[in-house]
C-alpha cells in the first residue's frame, strides 16, 4: 500500500465533518475557519515507542493515547476540541496496525467532535505526534497564572493509578485491567475543563504527578499552597501500597494521571460540588493556596512530608533546583 493510499483510507475522513473545515486532508494545507470572538488554543505532544508506550502496547490504544494527551491539555485551558493534526513515523506500513491506530484514535476524536484536517506520514522509528486545536472565548481560557491566596485546589477522579499500572508491568507483574487502562486509555476531563470557565481560578492537567504539576500553577501565580494529604483521591490499590509503603510518590509524583487539578475561590465552591454531581465525576478539594511560596505537603498526623522526586524528566540534569 502507498503512502497516499494509506492516508486516503486511514486518515482522509477522520472525525466528524465540521462546517468550520473549508479544506481537510488532501491539499498542501488545511483551511480552517475561526470564528469572531473566540481563541485558537493549540498544543502539541509526541509519543515515541519505548519512551511514552511499550512497543507491543495495543496500537487501538497508542491511536487513542496519542489523543488523549492532547485533549487533556486542551481541557486544562477550557477550550473546546475542534480539529486535530497527526505527524506519524512508522517503521513499515502494517495495515493492520494503521487500521487499529486509526480506531483507537478515530473513536476519541468524534466522541469529542474533532475532526482530522492533516498530517504528514513517514518511515522510521515509531513515533506520533498529535496536534490538537480548541476554541475558547476571548479572555475565558483557564490559565496556570490565576490562582490567588484563599482559593481551594481541587484535583478530579483518583491519582496514582497510571503510575501503579507502570511499575507493575515493569516488574512484570499482572495488573488489572481497570488500573490499565487508566494507563493505556486515559479519559481526558474535556467536558469539565469547559465548565470550568469562570469557575476555576487556575487549572493545569495532570501529567507529570500532583506535586510537580501543582508547582507551575504555584510558580506562575507567585503564590503557595498547602496539600492535606488524607485528602488525596486513591484508587483502593494505590491507597493499599501507600498504606503499606507510606511512599506518596505513586499519588504525587507519577506520571500519566490526565486529570485535571485547578484552583476555586471560595464563592465557586458549590459551583464545584453541583459539577461533580453533574458529570458524575468526584472532584475532590485537597488543599488551598495561600500567599507564601512552596508547596507544604501535610500528613494525616500534622507532620510534614518532604516532597518526592519530581515527575518524569526527559532531559535531568544534575543539579535543577533553579527551575
Ligand atoms: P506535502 O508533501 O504537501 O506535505 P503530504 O504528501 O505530506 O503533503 O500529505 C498529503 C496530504 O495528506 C496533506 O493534506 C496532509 O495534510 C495529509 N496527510 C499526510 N499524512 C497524514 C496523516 N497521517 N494524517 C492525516 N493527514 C495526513
Ligand atoms: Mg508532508
Amino acid at each position: 500500500m502507498s503512502e497516499f493510499d494509506l492516508i486516503g483510507r486511514y486518515f482522509a475522513a477522520l472525525g466528524p465533518e465540521r462546517p468550520d473545515v473549508a479544506l481537510g486532508v488532501g491539499d498542501d494545507c488545511a483551511l480552517l475557519e475561526i470564528p469572531a470572538g473566540q481563541a485558537l488554543a493549540v498544543s502539541i505532544d509526541t509519543l515515541s515507542a519505548g519512551v511514552h508506550f511499550f512497543p507491543d502496547c495495543d496500537p487501538e490504544h497508542i491511536g487513542h493515547k496519542s489523543l488523549a494527551v492532547g485533549l487533556s491539555d486542551l481541557a486544562a485551558m477550557g477550550a473546546e476540541p475542534v480539529w486535530a493534526t497527526l505527524a506519524l513515523t512508522l517503521p513499515a506500513a502494517d495495515e493492520d496496525w494503521i487500521r487499529a491506530f486509526a480506531t483507537g484514535f478515530e473513536r476519541l476524536a468524534s466522541a469529542h467532535g474533532m475532526r482530522l484536517v492533516g498530517g504528514d506520514t513517514t518511515r522510521g522509528p515509531l513515533s506520533v505526534a498529535v496536534q490538537v486545536h480548541g476554541l475558547v472565548p476571548t479572555g475565558a481560557a483557564i490559565r496556570r497564572s490565576g490562582a490567588r491566596p484563599g482559593d481551594a485546589v481541587f484535583v478530579s477522579g483518583t491519582l496514582g493509578d497510571a503510575g501503579l499500572a507502570l511499575r507493575r508491568m515493569l516488574a512484570g507483574e499482572s495488573v488489572a485491567p481497570e488500573l490499565r487502562r487508566r494507563l493505556e486509555c486515559p479519559e481526558p476531563r474535556v467536558e469539565l475543563g469547559q465548565r470550568l470557565r469562570g469557575v476555576a481560578s487556575a487549572m493545569i492537567d495532570l501529567s507529570d504527578g500532583l506535586a510537580g504539576d501543582l508547582g507551575h500553577i504555584l510558580r506562575a501565580s507567585a503564590v503557595g499552597a498547602v496539600l492535606e494529604l488524607d485528602r488525596l483521591p486513591l484508587a483502593h490499590q494505590v491507597a493499599d501500597v501507600v498504606a503499606a509503603t507510606d511512599d506518596w510518590s505513586l499519588p504525587l509524583a507519577s506520571g500519566d494521571d490526565y486529570e485535571l487539578c485547578f484552583c476555586v475561590p471560595p464563592a465557586h465552591i458549590p459551583n464545584v460540588e453541583r459539577l461533580a454531581e453533574a458529570l458524575g465525576l468526584p472532584l475532590t478539594r485537597v488543599g488551598w493556596i495561600r500567599a507564601s511560596a512552596g508547596l507544604d505537603l501535610r500528613r494525616p498526623d500534622g507532620g510534614r512530608l518532604t516532597q518526592p522526586a519530581r515527575g518524569y524528566d526527559h532531559f535531568p540534569v544534575a543539579d535543577d533546583r533553579a527551575d
